[in-house]
């Protein structure tokens, strides 16, 4: 059935052109549109949730914004429902990303947009758009912020550094992962970087659910089997939690503050980086992300394609991409880097040292 003459039960648009060839046919003012969070795994989260809520009231639409609590099971029966509703957009920052093609099809069968957020959506053809912070970009900028972090504070190589990757049922575990191996590959062959607990692989330093506990116990126990007269020098975090919680079981242990990598830019690991004790933050400002998906839901209701300046490949397509550029920071540049952000910038005058 085409729309492309005959008058769509919407309102003309008044934003131009419809997609040449296209079949959107746009949605109303005051349309449903689903928002499917993950778990409050970490601040930008919670972040998210608010923004969503606030930005898609104030551009005219019906936001449904729910969190996944209990998991990948829970989030399956959330994005059902918002289908059921008659959901025009469902944004979805995935649990598992590799649990979710059943629910998008069905979605994609009703005729719902789909756009994953932050963390892909893998093994489906389902997907119409993905936003992100570049994730592989993350991992580079932590394994560059490490070496740069223990030649500014730990003096003359060679370094003991240990690894921690984020949970494994997240697509965005591996990019942040590689990301930084690909940077630190090259020390590690030479020597300069030792791992004495020889846990070296994605697998072998997953944390669980993103759970700080998981790290405070994995780094107790490499601590007391392999750094009782060896120094601790360093430590790849993969974000802000995980990176607070390695330092915690450091200096728990009685050992120096370690060279810690991290991301989101939290406001405690904004404190800290300020202080001169966790090294490094990413700023992946949630403000950037929530409108750039705005930007993208207000082009599907005028009938308009996505826009993306990249893309993606999920294991069965590449999925057209939106990326946005993530900012690495440190003591040396927190008062630039957060200078459009009020409330951080506020944390980090207060605890510069
Ligand atoms: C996000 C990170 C976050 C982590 C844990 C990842 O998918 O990209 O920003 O730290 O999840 O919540």
């Amino acid at each position: 059935s085409s729309d492309s003459t005959s008058s769509a039960p919407t309102k003309p648009t008044e934003t131009g052109s419809k997609t040449p060839g296209g079949d959107a046919a746009g949605f109303e003012d005051g349309a449903t549109i689903g928002i499917s969070l993950p778990q409050k795994t970490s601040q930008n989260w919670v972040e998210a949730e608010q923004l969503f809520n606030q930005g898609l009231k104030a551009a005219g639409y019906n936001p449904v914004v729910q969190f996944a609590n209990n998991g990948a099971a829970e989030q399956q029966s959330q994005i059902e429902a918002m289908i059921q509703q008659g959901a025009k957009v469902i944004v979805i920052g995935a649990v598992d990303g590799s649990q979710l093609s059943t629910q998008v099809e069905a979605a994609r069968e009703a005729g719902i947009k789909i756009v994953a957020y932050d963390r892909l959506i893998k093994e489906t053809d389902a997907v119409d758009l993905y936003v992100a912070y570049d994730n592989f970009k993350v991992g580079e900028l932590q394994g560059q912020a490490l070496l740069d972090g223990l030649a500014a504070r730990k003096g003359a190589g060679p370094y003991n550094i240990e690894l921690i990757a984020g949970s494994n049922d997240d697509a965005n575990s591996k990019p942040f992962f590689e990301g930084a191996i690909s940077v630190l590959q090259p020390k590690i062959d030479d020597g300069t970087l030792k791992i004495l607990s020889g846990q070296t692989t994605q697998e072998q330093v997953a944390t669980e659910g993103w759970d700080p506990a998981n790290v405070q116990k994995r780094m107790d126990s490499i601590i007391s089997g392999f750094y009782k007269d060896a120094k601790l020098d360093g430590i790849l975090s993969p974000n802000d939690t995980l990176g607070r919680a390695a330092i915690a079981s450091a200096t728990a242990a009685g050992l120096d503050v370690p060279v810690v990598t991290g991301q989101d830019s939290e406001d405690d690991s904004v404190a800290s980086v300020a202080k001169g004790e966790q090294y490094q933050t990413i700023f992946k400002d949630t403000r950037g992300l929530v409108d750039a998906v705005l930007k993208q839901i207000d082009l599907a209701k005028a009938g308009q394609e996505f826009s993306s300046n990249g893309v993606a490949n999920n294991g069965t397509i590449d999925v057209p991409a939106d990326y946005l550029t993530p900012v690495s920071v440190t003591q040396e540049n927190i008062l630039e880097a957060y200078a459009n952000d009020e409330a951080r910038l506020d944390i980090a005058k207060k605890n510069l040292a």
